[in-house]
């Protein structure tokens, strides 16, 4: 079976992608700065970034390889790590490797880097003659073979270690003659049906054939086409996919995009797209997240009616994880800004907004959402007995902290687009002429944003900043001269000018309080948002007494983000980012009248 191709009816497309000006390859509208040329500046999410690099790199080596020597006969000093670690079918290890090779790419940062690597040199003296390389003797699952050719991909692409390429093939030659090729789709109702995430191979595979230029890359990516699930997107206006697992069907829609991205065929593309149209009407929460208790709803109200009973809401570290790439591809090929206000959401509501690992291995899982009530905890609330030591979650820490560095800036070759508005540095080069732009900004704290131009001479380029859809009256100004440009929610703005050194521009992008329905079927269930930040309530009800007009009953706070009701006495709004571990809060109310 191997060397299978993509199924019949991408097959049968006869029309080819415009933007394919090559067999095998499409052209990519923006290109993201993949790790290079980005550095963030100090911020909450700089912090964040910090901390998780610092958690990881105190991981003692031996602890994380014990299982693996102990497999190989080998000595095996050092602690165990237990929980899901000790699980073959979601051993987090190859996850880590990946999200060090990305820091070590995104900050200069050689420990990281080394440290990655040296893990890679000692797993490599457990992978076996025929190539076997898991934790254990247990079952085999194709989701850890697919985040170890992601971990060895990013250790050769981000970090520069060549040796990890002919591991990647040892292990894929196993993997070629070994993994079950059985592809059963995952079926609403039983959650075991595709538990081993096949449906995820293809992106990472792709992405050993274009760093490599390996063919049997290609070939073997090419046998996991998720085509049951992906062709729903294409053939039906409602696709049936409730009860599916989430966060695994949203990230095998990154392998759709990896194979938009090898072969050109613009069917792939509308796949995602129309994916993700479906997901934005019927699937996300005002965070940005999805996939209550892990799931995908029903567009029947289903959503509005899990707030009522579910408190697992959003699998967060994973769930964003995959958010960001598919997001970010999406703004690749598409060129659209759009997809960039579901990243924003995904950084201040998501990822952002979780609680930092603790050293046991105890992970941030689940946002909670329930309307009686939640708390951030660590492990799922309806589970509390578990145990949620290095689960999932903790393999895609790192990787989508590293990320923030890959979801700011993307470049074309008009110019700049700014997709986040984040304290950070850029430098490329323009035409020949290196540019570095630094961004100063309290966003999403304040409103404003200043971006200055270091340059050596004059040069022509179009700096472009997302506009986000909820925002109105956005204005921008050079030399504080205000500018007359098209400025349209939801798309770019563009400042075409040949910059000066020293050039400096002001993004104001008005926030104003909204109030965001759960669903179609639940207009009066909202949660409120300021900008792109959803607030919650500390305290009990919230009384409603005009919905028209918001400003007159909630007003701001002394600090940033923060404000007081009418009932002044049960607690103020503040952001979800900054609700602690155990804080009582309220996401969603149901509004009188
Ligand atoms: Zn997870």
């Amino acid at each position: 079976m191997a060397g299978t191709v993509v199924a019949p009816y991408l097959l049968n497309v006869t029309e080819r992608s415009t933007d394919a000006g090559t067999a095998g390859g499409t052209k990519t509208q923006l290109a993201p700065f993949d790790y290079h040329g980005v550095r963030l500046l100090e911020s909450p999410w700089q912090k964040q970034y910090q901390e998780t690099r610092d958690f990881y790199y105190k991981i003692p080596d031996d602890n994380a390889l014990k299982g693996f020597r102990e497999r190989a006969g080998l000595p095996a000093p050092g602690v165990k790590l237990e929980g899901w670690y000790g699980n073959d079918a979601f051993n987090v290890f190859p996850q880590w490797l990946s999200g060090m090779a990305r820091m070590s790419a995104a900050t200069g940062d050689q420990a990281v880097g080394e440290k990655a690597h040296n893990l890679m040199l000692e797993w490599a003296k457990t992978i076996e003659p025929d190539g076997y390389f898991y934790y254990s003797r247990k079952p085999t699952f194709h989701y850890t073979y697919d985040k170890t050719v992601c971990g060895l991909v990013d250790l050769c692409k981000y970090a520069g270690y060549q040796d990890a390429l002919p591991l990647l093939e040892k292990i894929t030659d196993w993997a070629i003659k070994n993994l079950s090729r059985t592809r059963q789709p995952a079926t609403s109702g039983d959650p075991s049906s595709g538990m081993s995430e096949w449906y995820t191979l293809s992106e990472n595979l792709y992405r050993a054939y274009q760093l490599t230029g390996n063919p049997k890359y290609k070939e073997f990516g090419d046998v996991w086409p998720y085509t049951s699930y992906w062709s729903k997107f294409t053939t039906q206006t409602d696709p049936d996919i409730h009860d599916l697992h989430a966060y695994s069907h949203v990230n095998t829609l990154s392998s759709a995009a990896m194979a938009y991205a090898v072969t050109g065929d613009s069917q792939f593309l509308k796949v995602i797209i129309n994916a993700y149209d479906y997901f934005e009407r019927t699937q996300f929460y005002a965070t940005g997240g999805y996939g209550p208790s892990e799931k995908l709803m029903l567009p029947d109200g289903s959503l509005g009616k899990s707030l009522e009973i579910d408190s697992n809401n959003f699998e967060t570290i994973c769930g964003s994880w995959a958010g960001f790439k598919l997001g970010r591809y999406l703004m690749m090929f598409t060129g659209e800004a759009r997809y960039g206000d579901w990243i924003e959401k995904l950084l201040y509501n998501g990822i952002g907004a979780a609680l930092p690992m603790l050293p046991d291995g105890r992970t941030f899982y689940y946002s909670d959402y329930r309307l009686g009530g939640c708390r951030k905890i660590y492990g799922a609330i309806h589970d509390i007995g578990g145990d949620w030591r290095w689960p999932c979650c903790s393999g895609t820490f790192p990787q989508v902290v590293a990320d923030y560095h890959n979801i700011i800036y993307f470049k074309a070759p008009d110019g700049l687009y700014v997709n986040m508005f984040l304290p950070s540095e850029v430098t490329w080069t323009q035409a020949g002429t290196e540019v570095k732009v630094t961004q100063q900004t309290g966003y999403p704290e304040s409103d404003t944003t200043n971006l200055t131009v270091q340059i050596n001479k004059p040069t022509p380029f179009s700096l472009k900043f997302r506009v986000p859809a909820w925002s109105r009256g956005t204005t921008v100004k050079v030399n504080d001269t205000k500018l007359d440009v098209t400025i349209a929610a939801g798309t770019w703005a563009t400042v075409q000018r040949t910059w000066n050194p020293g050039d400096r521009v002001t993004i104001q992008i008005p926030m104003e309080m909204t109030m965001v329905p759960v669903d179609r079927q639940h207009p009066n269930r909202v949660a409120f948002r300021y900008g792109p930040v959803v607030l919650v309530r500390t305290e009990e009800s919230l009384e409603v007494p005009n919905r028209t007009e918001l400003s007159r009953w909630i007003t701001p706070a002394s600090q940033s983000l923060e404000f007081h009701t009418l009932e002044e006495s049960k607690g103020n709004l503040l952001p979800f980012y900054r609700v602690a571990r155990g804080q009582p809060y309220r996401m969603y109310f149901d509004l009188k009248g």
